[in-house]
């Protein structure tokens, strides 16, 4: 089956119903485009797990802030559509904001409070426009796998907890984040810095290791950890730190004596690009 760019509700629909009534496996990986080395990842991952393969391509509007990168964001459709040929991709659902969005919405999806913790205050109404966007991508796709990046992982755990508080009958896959060879995460983003700014980059994931590091070496206070991840980042002064948490992997709050698995989630500026990371951390 050749890749169909499929730009409406009702023709995505009609196409997925002959895969849906032979009860064949419907695989759906949400994206805004772009795609990178990190899509690839979970689009293959995607292929191996389902008879039909959807990758979904929409710069969700309701999920940037009015300070944010919405009309700047990078879209290159054509690009796209030659990486899902590659991958062997069914179906793209690419709708215009218009499709999904006809009039503004009265009804959201919110997960609190963890939509509220790590990237929560500096973006507020973020969250809600993913999961209101995700939940309607399920409704129209009914997905029976749908993949996620780790890189985004407070995204991932506000859907995991999403599907599991509203029953909905779809199983959320969650795919290892993507790294350049220095160990920057892949992201559409990175597009947006200079070369000197990319050659600062890495110094996210670099204070994620010093966070891990310390942990090997016993450091049991969640506070001593974040201390250390946080001079890592005060090295460079032209990096910003938003915030720098080690948390709980399932409620997003800061531990405060670690005896457990932790998250380490960052949030840093460089010049106005923002870059988030994290790392599990056993
Ligand atoms: P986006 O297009 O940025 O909304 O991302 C679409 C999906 O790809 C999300 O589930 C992201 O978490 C995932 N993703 C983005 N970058 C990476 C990466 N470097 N590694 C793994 N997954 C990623």
């Amino acid at each position: 089956m050749s890749t169909e760019w499929i730009q409406t509700i009702a023709e995505i629909r009609q196409r997925l119903e002959p895969f849906r009534s032979s009860h064949q496996v419907i695989g759906l990986v949400p994206t805004m485009g772009s795609l990178h080395a990190g899509h690839e990842c979970l689009i293959r991952q995607a292929r191996r797990e389902a008879d039909c393969l959807v990758v979904s391509i929409f710069v969700n509007p309701l999920q940037f802030g009015p300070q944010e990168d919405y009309t700047r964001y990078p879209r290159t459709p054509e690009t796209d559509l030659n990486v899902c040929r590659r991958l062997d991709v069914d179906l793209i659902f690419a709708p215009e904001a218009e499709e999904l969005y006809p009039t503004p919405p009265l009804t959201s999806v919110e997960v609190t409070p963890l939509s509220d913790r790590l990237c929560g205050p500096n973006r507020p109404g973020h969250f809600r426009g993913v999961a209101t966007v995700v939940s309607k991508l399920f409704n129209i796709i009914q997905p029976h796998r749908a993949y996620f990046g780790e890189k985004d992982a407070q995204q991932l755990t506000i859907i995991q907890r999403m599907v599991f508080d509203l029953n909905m009958p779809v199983t959320v896959v969650a795919v290892p984040t993507v790294r350049e060879a220095d160990g920057l995460a892949v992201s559409s983003r990175n597009q947006y810095l200079s070369q000197g700014q990319r050659d600062s980059a890495p110094i996210l994931y670099r204070a994620l290791q010093a966070a891990q590091q310390a942990m090997a070496d016993g450091v049991v206070d969640g506070k001593e950890v974040q201390k250390r991840a946080l001079a890592v980042l005060q090295e460079d002064a032209d990096v910003k730190v938003e915030y720098l948490e080690v948390v709980d992997p399932s409620e997003l709050q800061p531990v405060e004596r670690i005896t457990g698995p932790v998250r380490v989630a960052g949030a840093i500026r460089i010049g106005s690009t923002r870059l988030i990371d994290n790392l599990l951390c056993d």
